[in-house]
């Protein structure tokens, strides 16, 4: 199977990083991903750009070089550590590299392309994801890297528990219209279930009762944090 790092960088249209200068096309070991790539001078596929140009400062995820000793890293991996594909969540298809926004969060999860293809997403816009995501080969139950950690997303089961996540956050009636309206209740209540009384009672306890069996089996995973943070306010 192709590796994440490829399938990605092709998502992207094996996309050359211009600003790093010092590359070379004969044959080396890839210090990420470890592969000897053949020069082919005028091949795109087999540039590469000498390790130091990329690996910054802060990276620390140095456990996942494959070939730690060489000083050459290939325009796959390079592609996959920039800070372009840091800064946004983003799902790579054997075509094309779609890069989304935080608002954009909830289609993408529910909505996932034709396999194969790799999501990630981010919360930090800090972390590197690309390395670390993975192949999917099926929109049933798929998987996501998010931050450091990763899931598996079922769609179809997780939707009706996003539907209640959705009726808790809702905006009541009463709070329509203001400027900074309050939902019935926050993203905190729902990820600890410590809801306040007053919210309670205004929402139906009966009602929340009903909500909340929904919600407790799956709170404390990574799926559930998800959710809770992929929703929106619907104004
Ligand atoms: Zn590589």
């Amino acid at each position: 199977m192709m590796k994440t790092t490829d399938f990605i960088w092709n998502a992207a249209g094996q996309k050359r990083i211009e600003k790093l200068t010092k590359y070379l096309w004969i044959d080396r070991q890839c210090c990420f991903c470890g592969e000897k790539r053949i020069g082919d001078k005028g091949n795109r596929d087999t540039v590469m750009y000498a390790k130091n140009d990329v690996f910054g400062d802060s990276f620390a995820n140095w456990g996942l070089l494959k070939a730690p000793y060489s000083e050459w890293i290939c325009g796959a991996c390079a592609f996959c550590l920039t800070r372009e594909i840091r800064l946004s969540s983003f799902v790579a298809t054997e075509s094309q590299l779609i890069k989304f926004k935080k608002g954009e969060i909830e289609y993408y999860i529910f909505n996932p392309p034709d396999p194969p293809f790799a999501m990630a997403i981010t919360y930090s816009y800090k972390k590197h994801l690309a390395i670390r995501a993975r192949i999917s080969m099926s929109k049933e139950n798929y998987h996501i890297r998010i931050e450091e950690k990763e899931c598996w997303f079922a769609p179809a089961k997780l939707k009706p528990l996003y539907d209640v996540m959705l009726k808790l956050y809702a905006i009541p009636e009463s709070e329509k219209g203001k400027a900074q309206p309050r939902t019935w209740f926050t993203k905190a209540e729902m990820l600890t279930g410590n809801y306040r009384l007053g919210r309670i009672m205004a929402y139906g306890r009966d009602n929340l009762y009903t909500d909340e069996a929904m919600l407790k089996p799956y709170r404390g995973q990574i799926a559930f944090e998800l959710l809770v943070y992929a929703l929106n306010l619907e104004l």
